[in-house]
């Protein structure tokens, strides 16, 4: 949930963004966007009225929110009277900056982050700064090795840390909203860099880019979907989506129709690291998906563990009963492709094959590599 702060008070706002880095802010209850979002208050103390008052009246503009209340020292209101208001938590408000910041990323539940502080600071506006690059890694055929497509996998070029890896600032990007639009610039770039191959006359793969569950609020994704096919020119069966299980923790309906929309633009789907999110299987029968990517860790566990090759076994049968692709990411190894194959995979992702790769050197590797019939 990316939240957001409300606070009539400038100074204290510029503060908290100073420590906190990209956290949205908003001085009044007119400029909150969405009707489910987390809203945090601060400053309960030293605004002027009653407390409770402000909290009732953002309760009532947004009965959906998650209301988080920090109660600054000689506030005329108590934890009690919030809650009464109808503030789902209520927070002390420090005055030392340190102190703030604590509090603040408990009251946002943002990650906890042992990174350098210098990513969470630098993070807002990364795409527009022009910082973030695309690594592609090859998916080839599991019984011929064979070249068929890439996932394009997130970078950031931070101007003093070097490259980034998606791990470390992903989660961040998702906890603060900023993913929205660097996930818009990825697909953006991968449809342009696909459509420039295309251009010299390389083998037409195709190209999988991650979408976030942040993606799928409000308008969703296929207005960045479909403006990044336009702008690059690319037939929409070149691109395949990938999202994770977690996306059905939303409003599931909101999320199949989104879905729906994508898979009517002509573009594949495929739902990440399955077998590692939301349990229910029920859904899979409404997602209009194409494939399921088996997630590293029952790949890592493939050759030492029966109950992971018993999963994977599940996850191939059921995915053939649906008709559906299967993929196998993470494969390191000769004796866990071996296995992949025999258990019927069809595609395999993985440093086996090849690393992700800077897209200046994807034309050697696919002059290298042999490429599946499948492309054209
Ligand atoms: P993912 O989508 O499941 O991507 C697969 C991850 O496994 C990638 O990590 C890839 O480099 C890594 N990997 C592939 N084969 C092997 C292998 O054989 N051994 C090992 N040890 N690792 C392997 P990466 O690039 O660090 O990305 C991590 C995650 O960050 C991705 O997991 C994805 O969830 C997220 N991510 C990356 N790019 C984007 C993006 O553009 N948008 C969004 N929303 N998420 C992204
Ligand atoms: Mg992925
Ligand atoms: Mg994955």
């Amino acid at each position: 949930m990316s939240p957001v702060l409300l606070s009539a008070d400038p100074d204290l706002l510029e503060a908290l963004r100073a420590v906190l880095g990209p956290v949205r802010c908003a001085a009044a209850l007119g400029q909150l966007a969405c009707a489910d979002e987390q809203v945090v208050l601060v400053d309960l103390g030293l605004r002027t009225g009653d407390p409770a008052e402000l909290v009732r009246e953002v309760r009532r503009a947004r009965p959906g929110a998650s209301l988080v209340a920090l109660l600054g020292e000689g506030s005329s209101s108590t934890p009690a009277a919030l809650r009464e208001a109808g503030a789902d938590r209520v927070l002390g408000l420090p005055l030392h900056a340190a102190l703030l910041r604590d509090t603040v990323t408990e009251a946002l539940e943002l990650p906890t982050f042992e990174g350098d502080p210098r990513i969470l600071r630098d993070l807002a506006g990364v795409a527009e700064r022009g910082e973030l690059r695309l690594h592609y890694q090859p998916r080839v055929d599991a019984e011929s090795g064979a070249a068929r497509g890439f996932e394009a996998l997130m970078r950031w070029e931070h101007p003093e840390l070097g490259l980034v890896s998606p791990g470390l600032f992903i989660p961040l990007a998702e906890a603060t909203g900023e993913i929205v639009a660097m996930g818009a610039w990825a697909l953006r770039e991968a449809c342009r860099q696909v459509a420039a191959w295309d251009a010299l006359g390389l083998p037409r793969l195709h190209v999988a880019v991650n979408l976030s569950p942040l993606q799928f609020r409000g308008e969703g994704p296929v207005p960045a979907v479909e403006a990044a096919l336009a702008s690059a020119g690319l037939p929409a069966d070149r691109l395949e989506l990938e999202f994770t299980e977690s996306l059905m923790a939303h409003d599931a309906n909101a999320v199949i129709r989104h879905l729906q929309s994508l898979k009517a633009l002509g573009t594949r789907l495929s739902i990440d690291d399955f077998g590692t999110g939301y349990s229910s299987l029920s859904y899979l029968r409404h997602f209009p998906v194409d494939a399921l990517k088996i997630d590293k860790a029952f790949v890592d566990d493939l050759t030492r563990d029966t109950h992971a090759s018993a999963i994977v076994t599940a996850v191939v049968v059921l995915g053939q009963s649906l008709s559906l692709g299967v993929v196998a990411e993470g494969v390191e190894t000769e004796r866990q492709a071996a296995f992949l194959r025999v258990l019927g995979v069809d595609e395999i992702q993985g440093y086996l094959y090849s690393r992700p790769l800077p897209a200046e050197e994807v034309p050697g590797y696919l002059s290298r590599t042999p490429i599946s019939a499948s492309a054209s």
